[in-house]
């Protein structure tokens, strides 16, 4: 198993996009701000289509005397927003990008004390055919929110707090105005077809293994990239494991939807395949592969499995995209010492549930980054060498193998003393 990537919530904490421009020397605070968002996923343009009604009302009583008025207005949109718009009532709202994201909306009239002014900002955001994961990205004390999703897509949202209500054609999620929007929430969102077949042969060490990827129609990028993953990353897994392809069957990767894989990125089902989330990357593929090493090595212990996975990810990645492996590695040891003092336990008590959610996906993450830790110490201590005859120590052991036989088997095989590691186990 392996955690998803994308948190439950991305922290935008830089944008204050609200922020309004005054002529007059007047402070942000004292105008009044309402934004209506309606966020509609259009599988067959392949986007979600976003409008935003902007009602500014200029209640601030410094432009009163001082004959001040507002005429622009700092608004931030998505990094990948596309084909952005601005209007007002029959007339086009003239902007410009500033920076990262930010946006400047020029009113097409002054807006004086008292005064409101209307205006309409659209934009979109691409998708693939019958999947969608994006962010609702808003802002402001006084926002309301719908999102609109056609019958048939199984969807998920990683906030609560919104009425549904289901139509014959769609599902409509409400967020009423007033809610607190200093986070993003994610939206994934999935309409299932049969399942495409994309196929090819790996030839290892021993025989040649069928790599059959199942994927849903409109994800050939997709599917594309998780064929590509496996073909290279079996050799190099046999290679600097010591040990050839240990299953004696071929390998099926199906994409899967996040209540399949209960929020995990990825499962290894053995004989029953590779489930995969559709959000998920190359890595994670990577990391369900070296699961059929894991188990060949008889581990007994969960973070010997989940530790393994992940530091052989890294050795493959290693070999195809260093600069990825080395941004991999530091963000998990990071993640590691981040999180340490507050959710520090011993690894021979770690255990993960079928699925995940927002209390047990902490601890869940943490237990894999102390796994990871762990393991990547061990590989720096005694070398990939010592690591080849250890792994072929531990699948010659025939039986399972836990915490006393993995230390003996590491210790005779490395001829070092690794007693260091015992402070992440117990
Ligand atoms: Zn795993």
């Amino acid at each position: 198993m392996k955690l998803q990537f994308n948190k439950k919530c991305l922290i935008l904490a830089l944008i204050i996009s609200l922020a309004c421009m005054p002529i007059a020397t007047a402070g942000y605070n004292d105008v009044g701000i309402e934004v209506s968002s309606a966020y509609k996923v259009v599988p067959e343009s392949e986007n979600v289509h976003v409008t935003k009604q902007i009602i500014f009302t200029n209640t601030d009583p410094s432009t009163t005397y001082k004959r001040g008025y507002y005429s622009t207005f700092n608004h931030y949109l998505p990094q990948n927003a596309k084909n952005v718009k601005a209007y007002d009532v029959g007339k086009r709202v003239v902007f410009q990008k500033v920076e990262e994201g930010y946006h400047v909306f020029q009113y097409n009239r002054r807006v004086w004390y008292g005064e409101s002014y209307t205006f309409y900002v659209e934009y979109e955001l691409d998708i693939n055919r019958n999947s969608a994961v994006f962010y609702i990205l808003e802002n402001g004390e006084n926002t309301e929110v719908t999102l609109e999703v056609p019958a048939g897509f199984d969807t998920h949202l990683a906030r609560n707090g919104y009425e549904l209500e289901e139509m014959e054609y769609s599902s409509i999620y409400r967020f009423q105005r007033g809610m607190d929007w200093s986070s993003s929430c994610l939206v994934n969102t999935v309409r299932h077809t049969e399942h495409l077949i994309l196929s090819d042969v790996a030839h290892l060490q021993e025989r040649d293994v069928r790599i059959e990827i199942r994927y849903w129609e409109g994800e050939e990028v997709w599917a594309q990239q998780m064929l590509d993953t496996a073909l290279i990353s079996l050799p190099i897994l046999e290679e600097t494991w010591g040990m050839p392809y240990p299953a004696s069957y071929d390998i099926t990767i199906t994409q899967a939807n996040l209540t399949e894989t209960g929020g995990y990125g990825g499962f290894n089902k053995g004989r029953a395949g590779i489930w995969m989330l559709h959000t998920s990357s190359s890595e994670i593929l990577i990391h369900e592969l070296a699961h059929y090493w894991t188990r060949a090595c008889n581990f007994d212990q969960l973070w010997m499995d989940e530790g393994y996975a992940d530091l052989y990810t890294y050795i493959v990645l290693n070999e195809t995209n260093p600069e990825k492996a080395v941004e991999r590695r530091d963000r998990f040891l990071q993640k590691y010492e981040d999180f340490r003092d507050e959710y520090d336990f011993p690894l021979s008590e770690w255990n993960i549930p079928e699925s995940l959610d927002a209390s047990s996906g902490v601890r869940v993450d943490f237990g894999y980054k102390k796994a990871f830790a762990l393991a990547y110490e061990l590989y720096v201590d005694i070398g990939l060498e010592n690591m080849k005859y250890s792994n072929q120590a531990f699948a010659a052991s025939g039986t399972p193998v836990d915490e006393d036989a993995f230390m003996d088997i590491i210790s005779t095989s490395s001829g070092s003393d690794i007693t260091s590691i015992k402070s992440y186990i117990y």
